[in-house]
C-alpha cells in the first residue's frame, strides 16, 4: 500500500486538472498535425511560470539542481502525466533525459552550470541526452561518436538519432568513445550546448505515434567544446566508470519509462471501464466477458505499477536496481499493449475511429516498447545479472 502525502496528492489533482485543459487537447492536436507544440505554447509558458510544478515533473524534489531526485513521487507524477497525454509529458521543459545522466555523473559545478537554468521561471527550457547512432540502439557498446583531446577544448564527431527533444535543447548530453577498440572504457559524456558550431539538426523524425514530442537526428563535425563539459571530469573515467554511469541513468529512466506505460495502460482501461457502464448497464454475457478480461488487465497494470516502484525504492535506498529496473521495462509493454488492444475490442467500431482516442493510444504504446531498450534486451540486462547473483 502506497501512502501519498498531501503535497503529492494536490500536484496529482493539478495534473489531472491540466490533463483535461492542457495535456491531452495538445497529444491529440500534436497526433493531428504530426507536429510537436510549439516551445512558445502557453502551456509551456505556465508549467515553467509555475516552477515548482516542472521541477517536480522533472525529477527533482527540492529544486532541479538537487541531488535527491529519485522520490517516488516524481514517477507517479510521470505516470499522471501520461495517462493524460505521454508525447506531451514528455515534451514538457527541463533535463528531460540528459537530467538522470549529470546528476548521475556531472560534478557539483556542472551540475550547477548546466542545471540551474531550469531555476530561471521566466522562459521555458529543454535539455536532451544522446546515445542512440546508425549503427548502435540496442547495443550502446558500439557507438562510434568519436571524442579527441585538442588543447583545453573536445573535438566530437559523428552523428546522433531518435534523440528526443534535441532540437529545441538548451544543452544535449552527448556519449561518445575515445577510441570503439577501447570498448566500453571509451565511453565519455561531453554537454553540448546549443548554438555550438559544428552541432546541427538534420532531421525531425515523423514517429508513428508519441507526437508530441520532437525526436530528432543530429550531427557533430570538428565541434569544439571547453574541456569543462566532459560530465564528471577526466578522473571520473579513470576508474572505467564511463560505461556504468550511462547504464545507472538507464536505472532510472526504466522505471520512468514503465510508468509512463501503466499512465497510458490506466486511460485504455478507463474508455473500456466507462464503455462497460454505459453499453452494459445489466448483466449479461457481453458485461461479464469485457469485465473479466478488464479485470486481468488492472491485475497487470497494478503489478507494473509495483514493480517500477520497486525498482526506484531500490535506486533511493542506495541498492543495486538493474535487475528490478529491466523487470518493469520488459514486463510492462505486453500488458500495456493487451491494454489498448482490449479496449479496443471492448468498443468495437467506436474505437478505431480516431476521435476516440484508442487507435491514438494503440500507435503511442508500441513505441513505448523500443525506448530505453527492448523487452530482449531486458532480458539480457537480467541474463547478465543473473550469472553474477544466482538466486539464492
Ligand atoms: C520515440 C523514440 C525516442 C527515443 N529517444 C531517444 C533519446 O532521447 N536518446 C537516445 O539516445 N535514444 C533514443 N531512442 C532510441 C532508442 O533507445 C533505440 O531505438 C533503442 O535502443 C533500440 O535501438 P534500435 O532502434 O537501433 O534497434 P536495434 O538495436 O537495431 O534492434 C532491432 C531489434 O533487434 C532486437 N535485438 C537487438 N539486439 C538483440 C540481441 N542481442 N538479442 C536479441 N534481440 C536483439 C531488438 O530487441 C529489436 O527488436 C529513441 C527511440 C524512439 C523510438
Amino acid at each position: 500500500m502506497i501512502e501519498l502525502d498531501a503535497k503529492t496528492l494536490a500536484m496529482m489533482e493539478e495534473i489531472r486538472s491540466l490533463g483535461r485543459t492542457h495535456i491531452r487537447p495538445m497529444g491529440l492536436e500534436a497526433d493531428r498535425t504530426a507536429t510537436a507544440p510549439p516551445v512558445d505554447h502557453e502551456f509551456y509558458l505556465i508549467c515553467t511560470r509555475q516552477g515548482g510544478l516542472v521541477s517536480k515533473m522533472i525529477g527533482a524534489d527540492e529544486g532541479p539542481t538537487a541531488l535527491d531526485w529519485k522520490p517516488v513521487r516524481n514517477f507517479l507524477i510521470g505516470e499522471e502525466c501520461a495517462y493524460w497525454d505521454r508525447g506531451v509529458a514528455l515534451s514538457l521543459p527541463g533535463p528531460g533525459l540528459g537530467g538522470p545522466a549529470l546528476r548521475n555523473t556531472g560534478t557539483p559545478e556542472q551540475r550547477q552550470r548546466f542545471l540551474s537554468i531550469f531555476e530561471d521561471h521566466s522562459k521555458a527550457r529543454w535539455g536532451a541526452m544522446a546515445m542512440t547512432e546508425p549503427e548502435a540502439g540496442s547495443d550502446v557498446a558500439r557507438i562510434k561518436t568519436r571524442a579527441r583531446k585538442d588543447g583545453d577544448e573536445w573535438v566530437l564527431n559523428g552523428q546522433k538519432m531518435f534523440c528526443s527533444n534535441s532540437a529545441r535543447a538548451d544543452w544535449v548530453v552527448v556519449w561518445a568513445t575515445m577510441d570503439p577498440a577501447l570498448g566500453r572504457s571509451g565511453h565519455r559524456a561531453f554537454v553540448v550546448e546549443r548554438g555550438t558550431p559544428g552541432f546541427q539538426i538534420i532531421k525531425v523524425e515523423h514517429k508513428m505515434g508519441s507526437r508530441g514530442y520532437e525526436t530528432a537526428s543530429f550531427v557533430l563535425e570538428d565541434c569544439h567544446i571547453p574541456a569543462d563539459n566532459l560530465l564528471g571530469g577526466e578522473a571520473f573515467y579513470e576508474a572505467k566508470k564511463g560505461f556504468k554511469a550511462s547504464m545507472a541513468t538507464f536505472n532510472m529512466t526504466r522505471p520512468l519509462h514503465t510508468a509512463h506505460g501503466v499512465g497510458m495502460g490506466r486511460a485504455a482501461h478507463d474508455f473500456a471501464l466507462d464503455f462497460v457502464r454505459n453499453e452494459y448497464p445489466a448483466q449479461g454475457r457481453r458485461r461479464q466477458r469485457a469485465l473479466e478480461r478488464l479485470a486481468r488487465i488492472r491485475r497487470g497494470l497494478h503489478t507494473a505499477r509495483l514493480m517500477y516502484l520497486n525498482a526506484v525504492w531500490l535506486a533511493k535506498n542506495g541498492q543495486s536496481n538493474a535487475m528490478e529496473a529491466s523487470y518493469a521495462k520488459m514486463y510492462s509493454p505486453p500488458v500495456i499493449l493487451e491494454a489498448v488492444s482490449a479496449a479496443l475490442d471492448i468498443l468495437g467500431e467506436a474505437g478505431v475511429r480516431n476521435d476516440k482516442m484508442l487507435e491514438k493510444l494503440y500507435r503511442d504504446v508500441k513505441i513505448l516498447d523500443i525506448g530505453e531498450g527492448t523487452q530482449q534486451v531486458q532480458r539480457h540486462v537480467v541474463a547478465r545479472q543473473m550469472l553474477k547473483f544466482p538466486m539464492d
